[in-house]
């Protein structure tokens, strides 16, 4: 049994900069939890401190039930992986996986057998003689794996371990990590910006902005309850697309962009749930997998149908992403601001020329709306 728990656990840096509020979080036993944000929105604070590496100015830290704001990172049990690895160069592969459990004077038996085991799970058998610069960025980063794992601790903690290493490495060793998860069975906290990382890796996910948690949840229902429109713009690539505009009644609901450009009606399920919002000042939300070419789906249901015309046109092979132009209001200075496009992303086939007026079909079932006040909060 390895859990984690955080009670209202608070960081203030020397000289007053508050980089955690109120953090709260049980990590359950074997759990696999991804701490995701923009850089400087405290995850590695938050991280270092269930470490012990960091102070705790506020707040409570249990592992296994047990209080641990004031003992030492050495008796937490507890075992990080570095994004820079921090392998020793004079010392080889086998010496650097020794080393922690030669401070801790294990026998020398026992210490080589632990070696030996964490090197077949990690495949660096065959390495186990070489000096760290003789490997390549994955090997040594499974090495600083391997040095976690010998230790056997009650939790694993992983600062961006990836982020040094390239796109094609990332997505293997990646895939490495979750395996080794599972078979260890291990509880384990992973520190990212990659909302990607978080997403195919986490059993849950705590997202965060400014020192604040906003949202932990699994990683489906992050992408499909968002509580509020930074988690909605967070999750998920291209971005989920978000248009201003309001609500008025014309037979059905309808929502109407700033421009007046894009006036789309709503389903009766998501207007029942507008219908004290008609006037107010709304964002709509709504991903690019839900806008499509009408002439090149054979998707039914509930749609609104609008004409935009084609700024620019992405193909990536199995999908294409269109850029469409939705005009700023009249009296708006023209800028070149996310909220004047409209992303949609369709199935591979011909593809459209720029400056073509499309029509496109809004999924509104799928959409989703946020309020304009200062959390912009998700009401639909
Ligand atoms: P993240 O890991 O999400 O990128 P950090 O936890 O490193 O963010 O930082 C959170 C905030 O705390 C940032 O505003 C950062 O500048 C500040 N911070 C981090 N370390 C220190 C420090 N040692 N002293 C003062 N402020 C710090």
């Amino acid at each position: 049994m390895s859990t984690v728990v955080l009670k209202g656990v608070e960081k203030v840096y020397e000289g007053g900069v508050k980089a955690v509020h109120d953090f709260n979080l049980t990590v359950a036993d074997k759990e696999f939890v991804v701490f995701v944000g923009p850089s400087g929105c405290g995850k590695s604070t938050t991280l270092r401190m269930i470490a012990g590496l960091e102070e705790i100015s506020g707040g409570e830290l249990y592992i296994d039930d047990k209080l641990m704001n004031d003992v030492s990172p050495k008796d937490r049990d507890i075992a990080m992986v570095f994004q820079n690895y921090a392998l020793y160069p004079h010392m080889t592969v086998f010496e650097n996986m020794a080393f922690g459990l030669e401070l801790r004077k294990f026998p020398k038996e026992e210490i080589k057998q632990r070696v030996e085991e964490a090197a077949k799970i990690l495949e660096l058998t065959e390495y186990l003689d070489r000096k760290p610069k003789a490997l390549s960025g994955g090997q040594r980063q499974r090495v600083a794996v391997g040095r976690a794992i010998v230790r056997k601790p009650k939790v694993f903690l992983f600062d961006e371990p990836l982020s040094n290493l390239d796109a094609k490495l990332r997505v293997q060793t990646r895939t490495q990590i979750s395996k080794l998860h599972k078979m260890l069975g291990a509880t384990m906290i992973y520190v990212t910006h990659d909302q990607v990382e978080a997403m195919t890796m986490a059993d849950r996910i705590v997202v965060m902005k400014s020192g604040f948690v906003q949202q932990i949840d699994t990683p489906l229902n992050l992408y499909n309850k968002p509580n509020n429109k930074f988690v909605a713009g967070f999750i998920g690539s291209p971005a989920m697309n978000f248009i201003d505009g309001n609500l008025y009644q014309n037979g059905g609901l309808h929502f109407k962009d700033k421009s007046g450009k894009l006036d789309l009606n709503l389903p009766d399920m998501v207007a029942a749930k507008l219908q004290t919002r008609v006037g107010q000042d709304l964002t709509m939300g709504i991903r690019p997998e839900d806008i499509y070419d009408v002439r090149f789906s054979q998707r039914a249901g509930f749609v609104s149908k609008s004409k935009l015309t084609l700024d620019v046109v992405e193909p990536m092979g199995n999908e294409i992403f269109l850029y469409l132009a939705l005009p700023a209001a009249a009296n708006a200075v023209a800028t070149a601001a996310a909220e004047d496009q409209v992303v949609a992303r369709i199935d591979s086939r011909d593809i459209p020329e720029t400056g073509e007026d499309l029509e496109l079909a809004f999924d509104t079932t799928k959409a989703h709306f946020f309020e304009k006040a200062a959390e912009e909060k998700l009401i639909v």
